[in-house]
């Protein structure tokens, strides 16, 4: 039957875009039957616009996005960013790279759900079949029999929450061309405008801090109080906020399993913070891509190995910023270090995963 690849996000479409465009017709399956709004900020970092381009994906049309604001309390730093960069929902973005994988030859089936996978076979709704590789792209969402630990969130796990703000001239006022980032007690919010001018207020917040707030509505109404936030929350839509729970950040899969190909969130978790965990899913769907062509269901191996070493320092340092970004004491004094010129260059580009 050839490749699979299971899911139709960055990574998924991005390994379909690069097998199809060498003659091979991968199947990829995605359980939506439509293009979702992925629960994520939109922000696109210079480097993953360049492995955009790579696929022949360059006319996004989204926002663009040159600066970087942050904020811990009344502390603020804004600095330009290393090279611009891109804000856009993930409705377009998805689209956009789905349809692109159609285009160049890849088989995809919407409204079809891997169920689970065992000794080789994979259960897909009432079916089973042992596909020549498989390319695991499934995000967020675990797949019975390959799942990633479920300790691997640590003992205070973090939970992903979003809410859908504007447009509104305030926004475009307030946010402009900058990719923000809300510092407070166990969490942060990441804020961009996207192609119509809203924006998603996307955090990243402990399971102890929102216990303590007494759940999602109680939490953004502490951080609606909070200098500059609530400014910016006052734009906020009607709807209930949309939560991930147990997010593994910092996790990478180091164990590699014969003809298991392991792709963006299911290869490696970067904290939100960093903007970059589109860009690990693109690198990692082209990169298995490139070792399937070369190598076939052996070149999982080789590719797990290589995929781990390459998301070692983006995720490691990833994950000490934001380590140190949740904690009040240590905020505000990373706020002022980001405003020192060089050192969020330094930052920014350390944090980023290489497309070649
Ligand atoms: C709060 C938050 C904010 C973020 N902000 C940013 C940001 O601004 N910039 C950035 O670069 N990254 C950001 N990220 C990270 C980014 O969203 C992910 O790293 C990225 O979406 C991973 O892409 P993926 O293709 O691996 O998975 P996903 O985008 O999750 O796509 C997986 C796809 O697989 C499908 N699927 C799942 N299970 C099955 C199944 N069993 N069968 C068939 N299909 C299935 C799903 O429907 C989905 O379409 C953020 C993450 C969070 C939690």
């Amino acid at each position: 039957m050839g490749p699979l690849i299971v899911g139709g996000g960055p990574a998924g479409s991005a390994a379909a875009i690069r097998l199809a465009r060498w003659g091979i017709r991968p199947l990829l399956i995605e359980r939506t039957r439509e293009p979702g709004d992925a629960l994520c900020g939109g922000f696109l970092s210079w480097r993953t616009l360049d492995g955009l381009a790579r696929l022949g994906i360059g006319e996004l049309d989204g926002a663009p996005v040159r600066r970087l604001r942050l904020f811990a309390g009344e502390t603020v730093a804004e600095r330009p960013l290393p090279a611009p960069a891109m804000g856009i929902s993930r409705l377009r973005l998805d689209r956009l790279m789905i349809e692109a994988a159609a285009r160049a030859g890849a088989r995809v089936e919407r409204g079809a759900a891997a169920r689970g996978w065992a000794e080789g076979f994979i259960r897909v709704d009432a079916d089973e079949w042992a596909p020549d590789g498989l390319f695991l792209a499934t995000g967020k969402h675990e797949l019975r029999g390959l799942a990633r630990p479920r300790e691997a969130a640590g003992s205070d796990p973090a939970i992903g929450l979003r809410v859908r703000l504007g447009p509104h001239p305030t926004l475009d006022r307030l946010i402009g061309d900058a990719i923000e980032l809300h510092l407070f007690d166990r969490g942060y919010a990441g804020l961009v405008r996207h192609e119509d001018g809203s924006a998603n207020l996307c955090m990243a917040v402990r399971k102890s801090r929102l216990d303590e707030a007494g759940g999602p509505e109680a939490l953004l109404g502490a951080l609606a109080r909070l200098p500059h936030l609530g400014e910016r929350m006052a734009c906020r839509r009607r709807g209930t906020p949309d939560a991930v729970a147990h997010v593994p950040y910092g996790w990478r899969a180091r164990a590699a399993m014969p003809g298991i190909f392991r792709l963006g969130d299911q290869a490696g978790v970067i904290p939100s913070l960093a903007g970059e965990g589109m860009g690990i899913a693109i690198a990692s769907g082209v990169r298995a891509a490139d070792l399937w062509l070369g190598h076939g269901v052996h070149g999982a191996t080789h590719y797990q190995a290589a995929m781990g070493r390459a998301l070692g320092r983006p995720i490691g340092v990833a994950s000490l910023i934001g380590s140190a970004a949740q904690m009040p004491l240590l905020a505000p004094w990373l706020v002022r270090l980001a405003g020192i010129p060089g050192a969020a260059d330094l930052i920014a580009r350390a944090t980023r995963v290489r497309h070649d």
